[in-house]
């Protein structure tokens, strides 16, 4: 028997698995199963996808992707200002 026993990656699994030397990657995470490495990255990938950011208007801190505004409110306000300023 060429091989280790190793402990899914899944914190939700934990399960133990045998695993042949030589399909052993050279990873820190091992899983049992595709799904529980689906499972795991999805959650990763989902958590960094997720930004905290700062309303230039207001500055209350909000979640978006590119919008510099917290909300359409904020926008429209600094827009009229910058207008007005003009
Ligand atoms: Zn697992
Ligand atoms: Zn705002």
């Amino acid at each position: 028997m060429n091989g280790r026993v190793l402990v899914c990656a899944n914190p939700k699994c934990r399960k133990r698995f045998y695993r042949p030397i030589g399909k052993i990657e050279k990873v820190k995470m091992s899983f049992c199963s595709r799904s529980c490495a689906a499972s795991v990255n999805n959650s990763k990938f989902s958590k960094r996808k997720v930004k905290i950011k700062k309303c230039i208007y207001c500055n209350k801190e909000f979640k978006g992707d590119s919008e510099k505004y917290c909300s359409r409110e904020c926008k429209d306000k600094a827009q009229t200002i910058s207008k007005e300023e003009i």
